[in-house]
């Protein structure tokens, strides 16, 4: 096992090679470590930004193999990591943060929403089904409208359809490809909020101003953060936030979605064992933005502060609108973070915007 806080000069690996590798790897080189990232494509957003790269599939264990020889301590950018590789590395002696139980608990809704409940966080309520009949049951138990979303893999609203009826609870677990799936009854929100949060190895805690957020397509397009939030609100956030990672022995940067009631009150739809969109702002907004403190927090190193110095809107740039970089250059308020990904695939995030403006404003 490595020794901390981790030393500059040693090695991070990063599982996965997207934009959020790639933002964690500047960070860490920032702080004078070396990157490793692990991504099956030789051409990737990260790997072209580290400092060493290993082509090959997450379970690929000739690939894992060097990836533990090469590092001290191993994190990812996104939760869909094997259990069995976390497992394979941590029998190798190499720390992987945050660690399995994190991945457990968000990989599978059920399992997710199971925890919440039971550290005294209010989700929706929800039922588990596996099959045609019981997902009839599910929603007849739940009450329809509800909406169907399979337990596991699902992101950026694909995997999940509304059922208006029961009786069509049946096709809809079919169409959703026949996997173990969840019912959640409806949020009624006012708004999508999040809490972005850190936690250190020696448990000490920090978090984020909450970010309102707005989607189109189930894909994120903006966020406004910090969001105009009552302190009540801010103290449920991070009350919530809190009992998350306390819950999950946590050590890193999580992204906590959540809905805001009519009534105040908060509920969470999701938990990211990773940085998260939803906390791009923070670049922009902090003096220690969530890819440093992620990075600070793997590392054992003490956590940075999370207060905002700034107003943001962070904008998404999706497929083509990347190209508009020439005049979003030319605005003094608008910082600018693209990702060299060489295709600008329609809703692809190609990178996005922060336009920053003083605190209060
Ligand atoms: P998810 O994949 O769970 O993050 O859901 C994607 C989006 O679907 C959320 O950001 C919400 O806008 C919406 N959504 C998810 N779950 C619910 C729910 N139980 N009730 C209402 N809207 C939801």
């Amino acid at each position: 096992m490595p020794s901390f806080p981790l030393a500059p000069g040693s090695t991070i690996g990063i599982l996965g090679g997207g934009q959020l590798g790639r933002m964690l790897a500047l960070a860490a080189a920032r702080l004078g470590f070396d990157v490793a990232i692990l991504e099956r494509d030789a051409d990737s957003p990260a790997g072209r930004s580290a400092t060493q790269l290993i082509v090959g599939a997450y379970d690929d264990e000739a690939a894992l193999a060097r990836l533990a020889e090469l590092t001290d301590v191993v994190t990812y950018e996104f939760e869909n990591v094997p259990a069995a590789s976390v497992e394979w590395l941590a029998s190798k002696g190499v720390d992987v943060a945050p660690g399995a139980r994190a991945l457990a608990v968000a990989q599978d809704r059920i399992n997710e929403k199971t925890f919440l409940n039971g550290r005294g966080v209010a989700t929706v309520a929800f039922a588990a089904a596996d099959n045609p009949v019981s997902a009839v049951e599910a929603v007849e138990r739940i009450g329809a409208p509800a909406l169907m979303k399979t337990r596991r893999e699902g992101y950026d609203g694909k995997g999940q359809k509304w059922v208006e009826h029961a009786a069509d609870a049946a096709r809809i677990f079919q169409e959703l490809g026949g996997v173990p799936v969840i019912v959640e009854a409806p949020a009624d929100f006012v708004r999508e909020l999040s809490v972005i949060a850190a936690r250190g190895r020696d448990g000490e805690i920090a978090v984020y101003p909450l970010g309102e957020n707005h989607h189109e397509h189930g894909i994120l397009r903006r966020t406004l953060a910090p969001a105009n939030a009552s302190q009540s609100l801010a103290d449920q956030a991070e009350k919530i936030a809190r009992q998350v990672l306390d819950g999950l022995g946590y050590v890193g940067v999580i992204g906590i979605e959540l809905f805001e009631l009519k009534d105040g009150r908060l509920l969470v739809n999701e938990i990211a064992p990773r940085v998260h969109n939803t906390g791009h702002w923070t670049q922009d907004g902090c003096e220690v933005d969530q890819f440093e403190q992620h990075i600070r927090a793997v590392a054992g190193w003490p956590l940075g502060p999370t207060a905002a110095r700034s107003r943001v809107e962070m904008l998404n740039l999706l497929g083509e609108e990347a190209h508009g970089w020439r005049k979003l250059a030319s605005e003094p308020d608008t910082r600018i973070h693209l990702y060299g990904k060489r295709e600008a695939k329609p809703g692809r995030k190609m990178g996005h915007v922060n336009r920053v403006r003083p605190l209060g404003s």
